[in-house]
């Protein structure tokens, strides 16, 4: 069968996609149904999730971040509030805004412009690949794509427990080269543990943590491994979106929002192909221009990674002082907003 374009993944980068393309387009997901399968903490900017019309899956609106390094206790008031989400009503939301058709199957290969899975082969000259930091697709065409280094773990519990701000721990002792995290999300949080050096035995330090505020790990743990190198954006005749083009941001580990950002630009350039207005040549260089246009903030926010694990962390707590003075931290938070923002 053959379509206008075909999106291997139906999270946020290829829902990002779908909602822009007005073709015949086929979205491939391995889960049961839209909104399945949560891996994230799923907190964004509520200005963003405005500017999408989708307050209705936000759960709790955050405008204080406290940041615990030591001995010290970092409160940043937000200029930008932030908000935590219903994955599976975002990603609905985001569905019905597209009109994609959704086929729940398994991404198995790639044979020229057909996609295989394992409920048949699929055809089109325009396919994205917005499965995630595995980038299945562009790892058919370079088995070398996904670097082997260059990514972080996290995982996640959802107890029930009340907090206004979003907080984050930085403690080598208890976890080296990582951060534990509180997401408030209205009744219950999202309590997590990540290390940016992607180690996965992570679940007894989740436990402790989780212990230390009186609570148990609920039974469903969620989480992943999430990139934090940059990466090729096309790869031979695909586009890659999202994880899968390692957009999640280094650092803060804020992926849906460039996930998002990128898909719209990717699904604009490709709706311009399907319209015949550009080759698929064009599109491709097009996108890969645009996305790389960011590959230094990207290489920025990397170095700064690697610079505050490595470094004591009362130098990390004066680093962090430093940017939450007023001035400071007004202009970096809008750099920052700005290197995501939907226009
Ligand atoms: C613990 C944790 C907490 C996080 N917290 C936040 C946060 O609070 N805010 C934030 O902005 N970001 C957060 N992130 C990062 C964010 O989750 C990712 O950057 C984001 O999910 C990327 O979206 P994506 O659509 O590119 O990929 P994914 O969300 O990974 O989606 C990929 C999709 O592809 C599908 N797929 C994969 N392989 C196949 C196959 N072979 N066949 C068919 N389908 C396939 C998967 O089922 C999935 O639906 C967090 C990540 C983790 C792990």
């Amino acid at each position: 069968m053959k379509y206008d374009a075909i999106i291997a993944g139906a999270s946020f980068a290829g829902l990002g996609v779908a909602k822009v393309l007005k073709g015949n387009v086929l979205l491939i997901d391995r889960k049961f149904e839209i909104g399945d399968g949560q891996t994230s903490a799923c907190c964004s900017y509520e200005y963003f999730l405005a500017k999408l019309g989708y307050e209705e899956a936000i759960l709790q609106v955050i405008d204080v971040e406290v940041f615990h390094c030591g001995s010290e206790d970092i409160v940043s008031h937000l200029n930008y509030p932030l908000a935590t989400i219903d994955y599976k009503k975002f990603c609905q939301l985001l569905f019905k805004n597209s009109r994609a058709q959704f086929l729940s199957a398994k991404i198995l290969g790639l044979k020229g412009n057909k996609v295989v899975t394992d409920k048949g082969e699929f055809q089109s000259d325009c396919i994205v690949d917005a499965s995630g930091w595995q980038a299945v697709l562009a790892s058919l065409i370079r088995n070398d794509f996904v670097p082997k280094n260059g990514k972080s773990f996290g995982i996640e519990t959802t107890p029930i427990y009340k907090n206004e701000a979003l907080e984050i721990w930085v403690n080598p002792k208890m976890m080296p080269k990582g951060v534990f995290w509180i997401f408030p999300c209205g009744d219950f949080s999202r309590l997590g543990i990540a290390s940016y050096l992607g180690k996965t035995n992570i679940k007894e330090g989740l436990e402790s943590f989780v212990k230390s505020f009186g609570l148990k790990i609920t039974e469903e743990l969620h989480g992943g491994f999430f990139p934090s190198k940059f990466r090729e954006p096309t790869a031979g005749n695909i586009f890659l979106v999202g994880d899968s083009a390692g957009q999640c941001l280094p650092l803060t580990g804020e992926g849906i929002r460039p996930a998002i950002y990128f898909g719209k630009k990717c699904g604009e350039i490709i709706q311009q192909i399907i319209n015949k207005e550009k080759t698929l040549e064009q599109g491709l260089k097009d996108y890969r221009d645009f996305a790389m246009s960011h590959k230094k903030y990207y290489t920025f926010l990397l170095a700064l990674q690697k610079i505050l694990t490595n470094v004591p962390n009362y130098l990390v707590a004066s680093f962090t002082k430093f940017v939450n003075l007023k001035p400071v931290f007004k202009y970096c938070e809008k750099k920052y907003i700005d290197l995501a923002d939907l226009k």
